[in-house]
């Protein structure tokens, strides 16, 4: 059963197809069996696009995508692949991509896994790699794994010959509904995260819902932060739906988890349509960070996971929304209970305020000495500003700080 609806600027293509009523392709069939990624008895499947011009690219979302073949190579282009992961994620997902590949030359860079690994020396060993298998600029990168993976592999593909395609195929919660899209790429640097990198958009994203079993529930976690800063930045629908259906999330119900990856999806896209390069609306998906970043650098981002970091963020930019008297105390109450449910953490005491507004200035966000805030108006209704009272963010940081 096909369906084709229409999402303002968004085109989404939902694809329904019942394992029991067709006959599945032969070569998909045994690839399930050798795989082991289990054959969903319902295939569901939904398609996004990034609308960027020629550099448009389809999100595909949904179970058992890894087992389909015909999906992988229709979105690879050129005959040489190489696919990088990552010391957890390859040994769990690589089988069932190589399989569906067969026809390809695949060449695999197997990274160390962890954020500490997110160098330019890491992503070197995959130019190295790159250079030592003669691979040509038509060859296609393909991204297997989390957000440092991702990162890391679309930085590689950037630069390798002035830049060749590469496909996203992320397995966590954040990587999926936040770091794949959207073409930010690039390594932290001794002084700073994420200083070195560059635009470059993948020529598709491929999030197979299934990857997230294998997914450590803390992890899981921290990718609902960025969900539920989605509902507060432009969808209070978003956020309702949330705090009646948090539960089956962290049970991982798989069409609770495609819902809120296709929403999530469906906001970043609209906002990268429209403001590629942030220059614009594309700061809006900063909230909770400038916050959350400050506790991640004063903890030596060793304590807290990003996602995490970006859900006491949120508490935060709640609380300084209401200090700047745009929201009631009720609001900010309905999204602690919210990330409490969550099993987000929303407070650290070992970090002073001022060690917090230090670390804060020093962001790359800030413009003219200025630290920019993104503030809500209401659930669902946000906006950056640079307007408001050293006073209230004080409060701010004392409330939830040490
Ligand atoms: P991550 O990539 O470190 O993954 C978290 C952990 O889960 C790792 O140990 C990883 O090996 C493991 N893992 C991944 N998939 C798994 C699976 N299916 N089963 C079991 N284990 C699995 O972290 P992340 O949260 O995905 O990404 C964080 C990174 O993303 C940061 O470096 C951040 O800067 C970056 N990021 C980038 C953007 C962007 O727009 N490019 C946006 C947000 C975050
Ligand atoms: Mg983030």
């Amino acid at each position: 059963m096909w369906r084709r609806k229409s999402c303002g600027p968004l085109k989404t293509a939902r694809c329904r197809v019942s394992a029991d009523s067709l006959p599945a392709p032969p070569v998909y069939t045994a690839l399930a069996a050798r795989t082991g990624l289990a054959r969903s008895k319902t295939i569901h499947m939904s398609t996004l696009r990034v609308e960027l011009g020629s550099r448009s690219y389809p999100i595909l979302i949904g179970g058992g995508l890894l087992a389909r073949a015909d999906l992988l190579s229709q979105h690879l282009p050129g005959p040489d692949v190489l696919l990088v992961t990552n010391t957890t994620v390859g040994p769990l997902y690589v089988g069932a991509i190589k399989n569906g590949l067969s026809a390809r030359r695949i060449v695999e860079v197997t990274l160390p896994d962890g954020e500490s690994h997110k160098t330019l020396a890491t992503v070197s060993r995959v130019w190295d790699v790159l250079v030592a298998n003669r691979f040509a600029r038509d060859c296609t990168v393909l991204a297997l794994g989390g957000g440092v993976v991702g990162d890391m592999a679309g930085f590689a593909a950037a630069c390798y010959q002035r830049g060749v395609a590469y496909v996203q195929v992320p397995t966590t919660l954040l990587a999926q509904v936040d770091s794949s899209v959207g073409g930010k790429t690039g390594v932290n640097h001794p002084g700073g995260k994420n200083l070195i990198g560059a635009f470059h958009q993948p020529v598709a994203v491929i999030a197979d819902t299934d990857t997230l079993k294998t997914l450590p529930a803390r992890e899981l976690r921290a990718g609902l932060a960025e969900v539920i800063k989605y509902g507060l930045i432009s969808d209070g629908a978003l956020f309702a739906w949330l705090e009646h259906n948090i539960e089956k999330l962290l049970a991982h119900d798989p069409e609770a988890l495609a819902h809120v990856i296709r929403r999530s999806c469906e906001i970043k896209a609209s906002i990268v349509g429209r403001d590629e390069r942030e220059t614009g609306d594309r700061a809006l998906l900063n909230l909770g960070h400038t916050f959350g970043h400050a506790l991640e650098s004063a903890t030596g981002y060793t304590k807290w996971l990003h996602g995490e970091a970006v859900g006491a963020g949120l508490l935060m930019a709640a609380t300084m929304s209401r200090e700047a008297g745009l929201i009631e105390a009720e609001v900010v109450e309905r999204l602690r209970k919210l990330l409490v449910r969550t099993g987000l953490p929303t407070e650290e005491r070992e970090v002073p305020a001022n060690t917090a507004l230090e670390n804060m200035r020093i962001d790359k966000k800030v413009k003219s000495g200025r630290i920019r805030l993104v503030l809500l108006r209401s659930i669902g209704e946000s906006f950056v500003t640079a307007d408001y009272s050293d006073a209230a963010l004080q409060r701010t940081l004392e409330a939830h700080l040490g």
